[in-house]
Parts: structure tokens; C-alpha cells; sequence
């Protein structure tokens, strides 16, 4: 059976070369890189190496590229970071209501230390309107934090007008960017958008689990959450985890060298697929305006409701081919209430749990699309047939 895996949104398998690369390091290049002798030094240079590649990618100064563990501590450092150095400026906060819940539950903890927080809206495809960013914007306001694509329907915000809005109000503020899930799919170059915080994780992008990018503008004050030893500038204290990084750079490398044409195929396989699914009754796709053909959202995500269809039914049947897929969104499927972001696009409350999202990858093929529809016109009128209307 041919194995179909359409989760690379919840993670990805790691380039051959990032795992020889690493491999490398683990066995032979171990030294500690503040350790003064050769082999520290040797390790070193791998961060410096890896520091350069990722901040060429990001056209931004090596010094403001900094490593974390993954996605989920950029966001962290960068909101708390941010809020804590900033309290005397103001106490406001601007986030959407789509957000991952790295950054949703890091808003919640900061409410609850005495920060206002406003949630834009999104509209039906999943983008805030930068009227409503304009009018939240106060006096108060320190922090802007908004995703770049988003992670269970692939709607993309318009990063770098709302940089520009934001800006244009009060350059003071800080513009924080969660580019996990679009980094290596979509441009992004920091300076060129207004941003001063940017979040990137090793594992969306072939490279390893356990580490991530956060970039901070040189001249940002934020307030580090790991104290300790001083390293990184004493930014984010603890021994890097150098395979970590040179993997991540890596695979950064890699996949930004193909960058437009990996992702021109995608999109070709992503309208391939949402033609496909036409043929199957009652199946609708979230975060595009296929209708219009205008707006076909991120290259990778699609996300798929099926009426009168368990989510889980479905994954679990398409398991049983052999194709992987997740049911909303894998971060969030550990609690049983709704997705928030199927909640903020106004989705019928009786779809919140008949949606799966497929996420593809460069190792993605037409064959692996071509398996997935077949399944799916198979599998759903039979699961409907069961399914009490
Ligand atoms: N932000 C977004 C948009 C994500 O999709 C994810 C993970 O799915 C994260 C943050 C968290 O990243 P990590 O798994 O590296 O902590």
C-alpha cells in the first residue's frame, strides 16, 4: 500500500542531508560552543555558519537571529519578551482570533497580568480586515501579533500592509509575525514588511524537532525567558543545540532554493485536488474563494468539510489506506472544544467537527493527491450511509 502522508502542517520528514548533517555533528562535532578549545570552536562555527544562511534567506543582520526550542518558545519570547520590556508604554495588545494556540494562550496569560488584548476578526475566508486593525490601534498599544498563513485552513494575512498600516499610526509599536506555518512556502523578508519579530520552526520545514528561529530587530528590547549562562547574547540562556540549528538551517536552505517553482506545484496540486473533490456531494473547502478563483490561500493547506462526516471517522478511514491526514487542526485536537478559527470564519457550527485538513509537502506528488480524492469518493458515501441525517 502506498503510504500518503498529507500532515505537513503538523510536521514534516527531514531531509536526508539534515539528518546526515546532524548526524555529523552528534558524533564527531559534539564540542559545547562556549568551550574554549578546538572542538567548541569547531561547534561555533556551525552556529555561524547556520546564523549567516538564515539571516541571508531573511536579508536581516546575523545578530538578529536568535534559536529557541520551537515555534511555540518564539511566540512565547516574543509576546512576553515584548510586553514585559514595553509595560511602560502602554498596556494594549492586537491579535486575531485566528491564531495558534501558541500565541492565543500566551495573549490569555497576559490578560491575566493586567494587558488589554483586542482579537480582530476574520471574514469567511479567514482574513482580517485592516479597517478593524486601524480602528483597534490606541494609544495603549505596544504589540501587534499576526500569523502569516494559518495553520488548519491556510488563509494568509496581508503581513506587509499591516506593517505598513501599523507603522504609518505608530512606528513605536512592535509587529510580531508567526511565520511557522509560511516560511519556505511564501516570501517573507522582515524588513521589507515592517515586522520586528518573526517565529520560524525547524520541523514545518523538513528540518528537526527541537528548535526554532526568532527574529528580533536590533533595535527591539525584550525581556529574556530563559535566564541562565548568557549565551545568545544572553537573549536565551542554555547550550545551543547546535545539530538543532545546523539542521534548521539546512533544511531552510534547501527548500528556499526552489522556493517558487516547489511552490507553483503545490498550487497546481491544491486546485487539482479541490476540482476533484467538486465531484463529491456536499463537500466544501475553507479559506479560499474557489468561486471567484481569486484566492486559493496557501500552497500546502487545505481544509476540507464534510457534511454529515465525523472528522475522526474519516481520518481514521483514510488511515486504514494509508493516507495520513488530521482532523482540523493536530495542535488543537487534544481539546474537545471547537476550533477557534473554524468558529471566527463563521463555519455551520454542525461542520466544526466534519473538517479534516490535508497539508502537503515538496515530497508531494500527484500520485498521493490522485490516492487521497479516490479515497475520499469512496469512503464518504459509504461513512454517510451509516450516519443517522
Ligand atoms: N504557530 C503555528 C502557526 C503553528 O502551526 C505551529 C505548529 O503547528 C506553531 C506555532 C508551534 O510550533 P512548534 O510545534 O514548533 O512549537
Amino acid at each position: 500500500m502506498r503510504e500518503v502522508y498529507l500532515d505537513n502542517s503538523a510536521t514534516t520528514k527531514v531531509l536526508p542531508e539534515v539528518v546526515e548533517l546532524m548526524s555529523k555533528i552528534m558524533l564527531e562535532d559534539y564540542g559545547n560552543p562556549s568551550s574554549m578549545h578546538t572542538k567548541g570552536m569547531e561547534s561555533e562555527n556551525y552556529i555561524r555558519e547556520a546564523t549567516d544562511t538564515v539571516a541571508k534567506i531573511l536579508k536581516v543582520n546575523p545578530k538578529e537571529v536568535f534559536y529557541t526550542s520551537c515555534g511555540t518558545e518564539s511566540d512565547n519570547t516574543a509576546l512576553i519578551g515584548a510586553a514585559h520590556a514595553n509595560a511602560r508604554c502602554g498596556n494594549h495588545l492586537i491579535t486575531t482570533k485566528i491564531e495558534h494556540p501558541a500565541i492565543l494562550n500566551t495573549m490569555k496569560q497576559l490578560e491575566e497580568e493586567g494587558f488589554k488584548v483586542t482579537y480582530l476578526n476574520v471574514n469567511d475566508k479567514g482574513v482580517i480586515s485592516l479597517d478593524e486593525l486601524r480602528d483597534a490601534i490606541t494609544d495603549n498599544t505596544i504589540l501587534v501579533s499576526i500569523m502569516h498563513v494559518n495553520n488548519e485552513i491556510g488563509s494568509i494575512q496581508p503581513i506587509e500592509k499591516a506593517g505598513e498600516l501599523i507603522k504609518s499610526i505608530n512606528p513605536n509599536i512592535l509587529f510580531h509575525v508567526d511565520a511557522v506555518q509560511s516560511f519556505g512556502k511564501l516570501p517573507i523578508q522582515p524588513k521589507k514588511m515592517y515586522i520586528d519579530m518573526l517565529s520560524i520552526s525547524g520541523h514545518k520545514i523538513h528540518g528537526p524537532k527541537g528548535i526554532g528561529v526568532l527574529y528580533i530587530n536590533e533595535k527591539v528590547k525584550i525581556k529574556p525567558l530563559i535566564l541562565g549562562g548568557g549565551q545568545q547574547n544572553g537573549m536565551r540562556s542554555g547550550t545551543e543545540n547546535v545539530p538543532g540549528i545546523a539542521g534548521l538551517a539546512l533544511a531552510a536552505k534547501t527548500l528556499c532554493a526552489n522556493m517558487a517553482e516547489d511552490t507553483k506545484k503545490l498550487m497546481e496540486l491544491k486546485k487539482y485536488f479541490i476540482e476533484g473533490l467538486s465531484d463529491i456531494e456536499d463537500v466544501t473547502v475553507n479559506g479560499c474563494d474557489i468561486v471567484n478563483g481569486s484566492n486559493y490561500g496557501a500552497p500546502h493547506i487545505i481544509s476540507v468539510s464534510v457534511r454529515n462526516v465525523r472528522s475522526e471517522v474519516l481520518l481514521h478511514s483514510l488511515e486504514a489506506k494509508g493516507i495520513y491526514v488530521s482532523a482540523g487542526s493536530a495542535c488543537s485536537t487534544h481539546k474537545r472544544e471547537p476550533s477557534k478559527t473554524l468558529t471566527a470564519i463563521g463555519l455551520d457550527p454542525k461542520l466544526y467537527e466534519s473538517t479534516v485538513r490535508f497539508s502537503m509537502s515538496v515530497f508531494t506528488e500527484k500520485e498521493d493527491m490522485d490516492a487521497a480524492l479516490e479515497a475520499m469518493k469512496e469512503i464518504i458515501p459509504t461513512l454517510r450511509k451509516y450516519t443517522r441525517q
